[in-house]
């Protein structure tokens, strides 16, 4: 018997809402689920790097972006120590600029641009298991929604972008290809009056910090240092004299007094990188599903659009279940590894701070290396039904 879906989604962010939609412009019945409201937001600093921004062009969701007030980023500034380093973003593939959007702007753009191609997205709602078929294929999900009625959604494949804590990727036992073991700890909030000149990055051994420009005339501000040290900080004096710490130490302090703290600082513990199997009978993964990297990466909503493309295009070429689907979705996660992995190592040496300022300027630009080529495998692929009209190119 057909199922009535042939995608359901889980997670409606940058990974699921992602999918969600390239696979209904392709003219494939997809529904798409999350727990959480339409337009709510979730821990990020917002940082997208260029090949996420291409994406999102290509996808023609970059000017909705702009629309909403998001500050073009035209310039990295690298700070190790008192060194200053400062990198032009040049204009390449159609991409002049990076954004930091507020993660209650993108993962809206996203969802609307889904429901619009088609998709049904359903907020409010809770996958509470999977279903499978007598060989233990997947072959649908089990729900709750808010008013704790259950229900159960059959498809051809359940695809898996619930975000970091998985629990598809738990239901499924995905294995785990690589686990990392360093994490920082992250203070972060948003600032009013505090002029950023794009990106800033700041490195002195043992702590960084960013300011990101974002929605709303604020920008984002981040400290980040090991967990054990950032604990004894927060427990010393509280976020406030942490930050105020760590700010001192990153050689930000004075920035942030020039500015107004917009709102609380919140404290977030690092979670070591995994990369999980990517794929099996009747599932997938996307975004930080199967992939979880340190945030200090600033790369993991350009992973999730990433995971979007390369697992839409394995779908759409082998939709239904059988050998050319499993061919499909191993090309997808051979495709993914090749950057995940070297992203996963690098981020996890980064999150480590075992190194001096020399070094990490070159695991930072091991992590641009990758980006390039990313940028130049996004730039090569083959017209897709899901890019914005003006933007395909020829196949
Ligand atoms: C402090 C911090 C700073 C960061 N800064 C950056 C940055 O600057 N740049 C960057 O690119 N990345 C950054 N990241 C990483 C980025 O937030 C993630 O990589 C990104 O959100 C991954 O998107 P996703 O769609 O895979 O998962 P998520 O954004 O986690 O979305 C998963 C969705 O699944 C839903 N869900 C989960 N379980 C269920 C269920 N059972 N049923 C229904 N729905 C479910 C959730 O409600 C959620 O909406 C940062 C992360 C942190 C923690």
């Amino acid at each position: 018997m057909t199922a009535p879906w042939d995608v359901v989604v889980v997670g409606a962010r940058v990974a699921g809402a992602s999918t969600a939609l390239l696979l209904a412009r392709a003219g494939l019945r997809v529904l798409c689920l999350d727990r959480a409201r339409h337009g709510s937001d979730t821990l990020s600093t917002h940082a997208l790097m260029r090949p996420g921004t291409l994406l999102l062009r290509q996808w023609g969701l970059l000017d909705p972006i702009v629309e909403a007030g998001t500050p073009a980023v035209r310039r990295t500034v690298f700070h190790y120590g008192d060194e200053t380093v400062s990198v032009t973003i040049r204009p390449a593939a159609g991409v002049d600029a990076l954004y930091a959007p507020r993660r209650t702007v993108i993962d809206r753009v996203i969802a609307d641009a889904a429901a619009e191609a088609g998709a049904v997205v359903r907020f409010g709602t809770a996958v509470t298991g999977l279903l499978r078929d007598g060989d233990g294929r997947v072959t649908g999900v089990t729900t709750r929604a808010r008013d704790g009625s259950a229900d159960a959604e059959r498809a051809a494949l359940v695809v898996g972008a619930d975000g970091r804590r998985s629990a598809v990727a738990d239901w499924v036992r995905a294995p785990v290809r690589a686990a990392g073991h360093a994490s920082s700890a992250v203070l972060y909030g948003y600032w009013s009056g505090l002029a950023a000149d794009g990106y800033e990055w700041f490195y002195r051994p043992g702590v960084s910090a960013g300011l990101i420009p974002t929605n709303d005339g604020l920008t984002c501000v981040f400290l980040g240092t090991d967990p054990a040290t950032m604990d004894r900080l927060v427990r010393g004096g509280g976020t406030g004299a942490a930050l105020d710490r760590l700010a001192a130490e990153c050689g930000v302090g004075a920035r942030l007094a020039a500015g107004r703290r917009a709102d609380a600082v919140r404290h977030v513990r690092g979670v070591p990188g995994r990369l999980r199997r990517a794929w099996g009978p009747g599932w997938a993964l996307a975004g930080d599903a199967g992939q979880w990297k340190d945030p200090l990466s600033t790369h993991g909503m350009t992973d999730a659009l990433r995971d979007a493309e390369l697992l839409a295009r394995a779908v759409v070429a082998a939709p239904g279940p059988g050998r050319r689907q499993r061919d499909a979705l191993a090309g997808y996660e051979r495709a993914r590894d090749r950057f995940a992995r070297p992203l996963l190592d690098a981020s996890e040496r980064v999150a480590g701070y075992g190194w001096d300022l020399p070094g990490v300027r070159r695991l930072l630009m091991d992590l641009s290396a990758v980006m390039a080529d990313e940028v130049d495998l996004i730039s090569s692929l083959p017209a897709a039904p899901w890019n914005a009209p003006a933007l395909a190119r020829p196949a």
